[in-house]
């Protein structure tokens, strides 16, 4: 049986259709399981933390690699497919949650202390209707893991692969930035999926930083200054910013871009992160 004549024996033996709310897009495509296994780089001393296990496409061979395998999956119908299809293995813990919800950083802690790994590793085909709240808080909670390696819509994967400043780029890339170093590492047709999904899909891979490429003395400051300038993108930097409570006239503004030589015409999305940095340090 191929990974298609699998997934629709498992919909229907357990009578399982795919709940457009949940983002339920199966994985049908055995090449592009191989590639995200492939560029997640899992030794078998590794702990893998996948995110929305589904029938377990993905978790089947993420099992073979890594030493644990957590599997965080909101949905209960999946659940009982999950540990049917898994009984045998000793090496999986299923959790029915939302993922938002799981402090990541105490299982991981467990982790390490019960059974010893090595590394750490995200790995998930995911929900795309909250993509990007999982990926901020995977690298806002700042989790002791290496890499994240996920497939998301193409359109999100440009944003968060471009460099800061670039064509493609907003807020959410200088987060990435500051926090990983971003690679495209496959395009996927939609025609990889059941159901499919309207819009194509990309791999991505980001590979924590062990430093952020730009010190401050407060990051919240700097994200809050960022997202001001990228809310209003058209607007020039002096007037987005002078809707953040960070500063308290448009005076003391223009004062600190003149400080810095930054124009005061310019706009956020021409700015290096380095430029913010200096802002957000400034006084
Ligand atoms: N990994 C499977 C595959 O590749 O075939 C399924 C991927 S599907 C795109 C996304 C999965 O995430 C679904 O199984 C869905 O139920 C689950 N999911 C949706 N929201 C979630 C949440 N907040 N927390 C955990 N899992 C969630």
């Amino acid at each position: 049986m191929n990974i298609y004549e699998q997934t629709k024996f498992i919909m229907k033996k357990y009578g399982i259709s795919a709940n457009k709310s949940l983002g339920q897009n199966f994985l049908i495509d055995d090449e592009v399981i191989s590639k995200i296994v492939e560029s997640a780089n899992i030794s078998n001393e590794d702990l893998v933390i996948e995110i929305g296990p589904g029938l377990g496409t993905l978790t089947n061979e993420l099992l073979k690699k890594a030493k644990k395998v957590i599997a965080i999956e909101l949905d209960e119908r999946m659940i009982e497919i999950l540990e049917d299809r898994f009984s045998l293995y000793n090496n999986i813990e299923i959790i029915n949650n939302d993922v938002l919800k799981v402090n990541l950083n105490e299982l991981i802690k467990k982790e390490k202390q019960e059974i010893g790994v090595k590394e750490v590793k995200i790995v998930a085909n995911l929900p795309y209707y909250i993509t990007t709240p999982i990926i901020m808080k995977l690298l806002e909670e700042k989790g002791d893991f290496e890499s994240i390696t996920v497939m998301i819509q193409k359109e999100v994967a440009d944003r968060l692969c471009d460099i800061p400043g670039g064509k493609l780029s907003g807020a959410i890339t200088y987060t990435v930035y500051y926090y990983a170093e971003a690679e495209e590492v496959l395009k996927v047709p939609h025609t990889s999926f059941i159901p499919q999904p309207e819009v194509d899909s990309e791999v991505i891979n980001l590979k924590i930083r062990k430093e952020p490429p730009v010190k401050v003395k407060d990051n919240e400051k700097l994200f809050k200054i960022i997202k001001y300038a990228f809310m209003q993108r058209r607007k020039t930097l002096i007037n987005a910013l002078s809707q953040c409570d960070l500063f308290n006239s448009k005076e003391e503004i223009r004062s600190i871009l003149e400080n810095l030589g930054i124009s005061e015409k310019i706009r956020g999305e021409a700015l290096t992160l380095q430029d913010f940095a200096d802002i957000a340090n400034h006084g």
